[in-house]
Parts: C-alpha cells; sequence; structure tokens
C-alpha cells in the first residue's frame, strides 16, 4: 500500500459511507485539539456528536479510517497526556464532571469560557 497520500492524503480526504473507527468520544474541546493533531499528520478524521441534545454539551466522537487507527491511536494517547499531565491511566474521559477543568481539576463556573486556574479554553 503507498503511503504517500498523493490522492487521498489531503484535506479531510474522507469518503461519504466509508466505514470508520472511533479513536476517541470526550468534550469538544479535548476532540477539537486532537482533531488539529491529527490534521498536522495528515490523517483524515472526522468529528461527530455523539448525543443529539445541546451539542455544545455534549460528547464527541472522533472517527478515522480503519488504516489510520493504529496511528490515530498513538497521536490520541500524546494529547491525552498533553492535555491531562498527572491523569491515571485508567482515566476515562467520559466520566468527567464537566464543572471542573478537565486539565487541572479546577471547579469551573457554567459557561466559562476558559479555566480561571490554568487557562485551558473550555468552550
Ligand atoms: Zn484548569
Amino acid at each position: 500500500m503507498s503511503d504517500d497520500g498523493s490522492d487521498d492524503g489531503s484535506g479531510d480526504g474522507l469518503v461519504a459511507g466509508e466505514e470508520l473507527q472511533l479513536v476517541r468520544s470526550a468534550q469538544l474541546d479535548w476532540i477539537h485539539a486532537l482533531a488539529e493533531r491529527l490534521t498536522e499528520a495528515g490523517i483524515p478524521r472526522q468529528v461527530n456528536p455523539l448525543t443529539e441534545r445541546r451539542a455544545t454539551d455534549s460528547t464527541w466522537g472522533l472517527y478515522v479510517r480503519p488504516a489510520d487507527l493504529a496511528r490515530a491511536k498513538e497521536i490520541d494517547r500524546e494529547v491525552m497526556l498533553e492535555v491531562m499531565p498527572d491523569i491515571p491511566e485508567d482515566f476515562d474521559p467520559s466520566t468527567h464532571d464537566t464543572g471542573q477543568c478537565p486539565a487541572c481539576g479546577e471547579p469551573t463556573p457554567e459557561g466559562a469560557s476558559e479555566c480561571a486556574s490554568c487557562g485551558l479554553a473550555l468552550l
């Protein structure tokens, strides 16, 4: 298999109807950071809300093609360690309390756009 990306390695590059694999589900700020890193690595990805209601508060899923899944998982791990350097290995972001900063754990007021403690963008 050629991996020079000459044909499908630019832009989003995903074909509608192609079967995609879930890399990570998390809140949108995290998914956004991960999506940026995948774009830098040239991996086409798709982001979809996992819940229909109140998209700004919901969990989002990031998907890639099966062929890119292994690399995407490696990048996901790097991003996770950057976002939360102190998290335990079995941390599950889907259980994360939306009233807390996901990076430093400080309580954050509802609707805050960034963490007052560490400056992480929350929206
Ligand atoms: Zn914080």
